[in-house]
């Protein structure tokens, strides 16, 4: 639970901080829209990722690559509180485990409602598979724009981040690899 009505109360004050007046009619409410928006931009802090995946099915012998692509994503950077979106694509290789698609998707819903890094964003969808399926290998490639590169800074935008986790045999054996990067093109 984020404190609403802190936010509300330094949100006013930044606003003043900025040279404007929070009593005028459109900034007036804005305090309190703010302590609502965080309540849910940052609602994947109080969620255990792990817990989501822990509900999957036994699927005994299922060892061909699962992938799971194109899951948009909406995060916030922690060095510029602004947004950076896109979406991630994730592949694993089952031992006994398999998990509900929705599940995949809201473990990522999860992990980028926080402060976030891509890098980190990845690693940590990366881990909760490994952590909760023990799959034999784990692929995720997150692709994303970010605010603090197009609208300040080198402003550029339109340029895409994309950054890659490989564990097991997705990153240790050719041909895992390769089918990992073959999912990646059904996009
Ligand atoms: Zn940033």
């Amino acid at each position: 639970m984020v404190d609403q009505a802190k936010i509300k109360k330094l949100f006013r004050e930044i606003i003043s901080s900025i040279g404007e007046n929070p009593d005028r009619d459109g900034l007036l409410k804005t305090p309190e829209r703010l302590a609502v928006l965080y309540e849910e931009l940052f609602s994947g802090l109080k969620q255990n990722p792990d817990e989501v995946l822990n509900q999957s099915f036994d699927e005994p012998k299922n060892s061909d690559m699962v992938g799971i692509v194109g899951i948009p994503f909406y995060s916030i950077c922690e060095h510029h509180f602004l947004p950076f979106w896109g979406n991630v694509d994730v592949a694993y290789i089952p031992t006994n485990k398999i998990a509900g698609i929705s599940k995949v998707v809201k473990v990522v819903e999860i992990l980028s409602k926080r402060p976030q890094l891509q890098e980190r964003l990845g690693t940590q969808i990366a881990n909760c598979i490994s952590n909760t399926l023990s799959p034999a290998g784990v692929g995720v490639r997150v692709e994303a724009e970010h605010m603090c590169m197009s609208m300040r800074g080198i402003k550029k935008p339109g340029t895409k981040v994309v950054t890659f986790n490989k564990f097991g045999l997705i990153n240790e054996q050719e041909s895992a690899q390769l089918e990992f990067y073959e999912i990646l093109r059904e996009k």
